[in-house]
């Protein structure tokens, strides 16, 4: 029995229903409608309402459209030309007006994807241009210089190179960190424009050059395919830039946005657009392999490219020009709610609906047609009988792409809510684009996650009846952003799992942000037999399954105190190599003032080590009692007392992400408040841990690293205070 719900199925045959009704036939359908037509952010409405339709016959009736006025843009035109000086003939010396005559194109990029006739949806009349959400409009006309990554290092070594910058435009390859970081560099040093290309050589092995035919008839990348995506500076705040740490209702006061999204034009562009701005700086400026090996991996060597970073010559310049259209515009999530026995203890489970084009085959809509299959499921156990114990409550988010809008304008309106409630956010973006399983988690979650991964079955069965966490090398990475559980962690402290199929090394090539993330290539090349959507579908429901149902919320805290230290001697290692601690000459004295500074929080660490030990021992002697001895109702004195003793517990595992919280956030991004985990600043995806101190380290700023160390100990108290109480 589950002992205190009211549900009326047994938790075994609730597990049983979740993982068997998923099917590839319907996962396939809803990608399908998915798919079938442009469903940009703002431009959704039919298909929000569409959702709400099939969550509510699926059997969760209360499911509506909730709706914010969003500040955002759209594009009405671009162009991107090679400009060339041409050398003065005697006639053009004699015109009258020369200064027009003397340049000519000698290349226009065609900023357009091929229509393919395989793949439907690639030639719809009405297919979303390439350009980048919250992109700047501008007509720039400058030399430029190829900039390889954008990421704070190769810029440093631009300058220490002293390569001239300022004023001129950055050709910048895609890869590494978040699109919108690398703008924000170039402009910080005064650069122009950007200009962002997928060079293939990223792709891995699978590129024209071994052979591989190109999609639509082989796995290689479309020469054309161009990723498009937001530049909005991510690791600053996600949303609606108008309105940070509030909800974009009408009417609500807005915000100047001139710290939050780039000031200059910026567009993305494809290889081949890239090929000749590339070649036309071979033999200009040092080549980028003689700065390091890293900046060598460019892959249209076989193209003539040599990678030269330029600047381009005199007479040699590029014509940028971006126009978009800002407005302020409704976005719809959608959201459904399955009242639990308990309603102030609720897991939400997200995907975003919105995509950068028609297709979208893999990002979000292989996790939206997971998704349904999920409630699907959830509504068959309604049927039978089934009421969750814990709340559930569901969500199709919009304008996750322009930056997390839809899920973090929703966690900011129903802070006060989540706060008091909210257990955990289970978070699907890309459902699968390939067969390689990848996490990352808040360590309080990791446990449960890798227990639930050993409950499904792999599509891959190399070895028979493996399980999705047999052929995983479970590794859970930390907490970063570019995805709609960031506002959830880091700004109302609710532990998070973010997860999905990927690609691996012998995988077709993902046509990300591309109109070739269709639907013809999810069922040709990405999930043919849809099999990983069905996978990624169970794995879902019965992660949920288990944090919902188990009397005792199924969190490790002992994981987040192992994780924590570890984060510690990080910390240590990079403050013991950086300039605050010369160790040279005076070693041991440095040696000695970094214990000084950390040695407080090593102090609690262990404390908090100690404390977390001993709870989840009484965690787990309490749920061994509970699964051993339900207590009949004739018992009722003993099933108070159990149940109170059982509130205790579980409140403590509730809140204890949110102590990690510190309501000023963090230096220069006010936004973040969690202490332990953040989007790297210069990184946006990838993940920081204890971003307060790492980033006074890189400051140089010793202040900073006491100031932080002080706040991070004080956090840490909290924890320990929670536990022990
Ligand atoms: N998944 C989106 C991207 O990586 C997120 C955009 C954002 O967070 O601004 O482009
Ligand atoms: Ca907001
Ligand atoms: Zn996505
Ligand atoms: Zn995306």
């Amino acid at each position: 029995s589950l002992g205190y719900s009211q549900s009326n199925i047994q938790y075994d045959e609730l597990l049983d229903i979740l993982s068997t009704t998923p099917k590839e036939e319907k996962a396939k359908e809803w990608s399908k409608y998915y798919t079938s037509g442009p469903h940009l952010a703002g431009k959704n409405l039919s298909q929000a309402e569409w959702t709400r339709d099939r969550w509510q016959e699926f059997g969760i009736g209360n499911t509506e459209i909730v709706s914010y006025d969003v500040y955002v843009n759209y594009p009405l035109g671009h162009r991107l030309a090679l400009l060339e000086k041409k050398s003065k003939s005697k006639e053009d010396e004699g015109a009258e007006d020369s200064s027009k005559a003397e340049w000519a194109v000698k290349y226009e990029a065609k900023l357009k994807e091929d229509v393919l006739d395989e793949d439907e949806t690639s030639g719809l009349e009405d297919r979303v241009p390439t350009f980048h959400g919250y992109s700047a409009s501008g007509n720039v006309t400058a030399p430029y210089v190829y900039v390889n990554y954008g990421t704070y290092k190769d810029f440093e070594e631009l300058q220490a190179a002293n390569v001239s910058l300022k004023g001129k435009i950055a050709l910048i390859r895609y890869g590494g960190i978040f699109r919108g970081l690398k703008v924000k560099r170039a402009q910080d040093l005064g650069m122009v424009g950007a200009v962002i290309y997928t060079d293939p050589g990223d792709d891995g092995a699978l590129s024209d050059e071994n052979g591989n035919k190109t999609y639509p008839d082989g796995g290689a990348r479309e020469p054309s395919s161009v990723q498009r995506g937001s530049v909005q500076y991510i690791s600053i705040a996600p949303g609606d830039p108008t309105t940070p740490g509030y909800p974009s209702l009408p009417g609500v006061p807005r915000q100047p946005v001139d710290g939050a999204i780039p000031q200059i034009p910026s567009i993305p562009i494809s290889y081949l657009d890239a090929i000749p701005l590339l070649k036309a700086l071979n033999g200009y400026g040092p080549k980028a392999s003689s700065f390091n090996k890293y900046w060598d991996g460019g892959g249209l060597g076989y193209k003539g490219v040599k990678y030269n970073i330029g600047p381009s010559p005199d007479g040699l310049e590029l014509n940028l020009v971006n126009e978009q259209e800002y407005v302020t515009t409704p976005m719809w999530d959608v959201i459904g709610i399955i009242n639990g026995t308990l309603q102030d203890e609720v897991v939400v489970l997200g995907n975003h609906r919105d995509a950068w084009i028609a297709g979208g085959a893999g990002d979000p809509n292989s996790g939206s047609a997971a998704m349904n299959e999920v409630i699907r499921s959830f509504g068959v156990a309604i049927a039978k009988g089934w009421k969750p114990l814990r709340t559930i409550v569901l969500a199709s988010w919009d304008g996750e792409e322009y930056g997390l809008i839809g899920s973090t304008e929703w966690v900011e309106e129903y802070l006060p809510w989540l706060n008091g409630s909210a257990v955990a956010y289970l978070n699907v973006d890309v459902g699968t684009t390939g067969p390689k399983f990848g996490a990352s988690a808040a360590p309080l979650l990791n446990k449960v996650l890798i227990e639930a991964t050993h409950m499904v079955l792999s599509p891959n069965q190399t070895v028979k009846n493996q399980t999705i966490g047999d052929v995983w090398n479970k590794h859970i990475a930390t907490m970063g952003s570019g995805s709609d559980f960031t506002a959830f962690q880091d700004f109302a402290g609710i532990p998070c799992v973010d997860m999905g199929f990927t690609q691996d090394a012998h995988s077709p090539v993902y046509h990300y942000h591309s109109n070739y993330d269709s639907f013809h290539w999810m069922d040709t090349f990405g999930d043919p037999g849809w099999h990983y959507h069905v996978a990624i579908a169970k794995l879902w429901a019965i992660l949920a399954a288990k944090i919902v149902e188990t009397p005792v919320i199924q969190f490790n805290a002992t994981d987040y105190a192992d994780g924590l230290k570890g984060y510690v001697d990080k910390v240590k290692e990079k403050a013991a190599n950086s300039s605050l601690f010369p160790t040279s000459d005076e070693g041991e004295e440095s040696a000695w003032s970094k214990d000084i500074n950390l040695k407080p929080l090593d102090i609690i660490l262990t404390r908090l080590r100690n404390a977390s030990f001993a709870f989840d021992a009484t965690a787990l002697s309490l749920q061994t009692e509970i699964d051993a001895d339900p207590l009949p109702w004739w018992k009722w004195w003993e099933r108070v007392k159990r149940q109170q003793r059982l509130k205790a517990v579980n409140q403590k595992y509730q809140y204890l992400e949110r102590q990690f919280l510190y309501a000023k956030g963090l230096d220069e991004r006010p936004w973040f408040k969690h202490v332990v985990f953040a989007p790297g600043y210069w990184t946006g995806y990838a993940g920081a841990t204890f971003p307060g101190l790492v980033e006074s380290i890189d400051k140089g700023d010793l202040g900073g690293v006491y100031r932080w160390a002080g706040i991070i100990t004080g956090t840490v108290g909290k924890a320990v205070k929670l536990l022990e109480s």
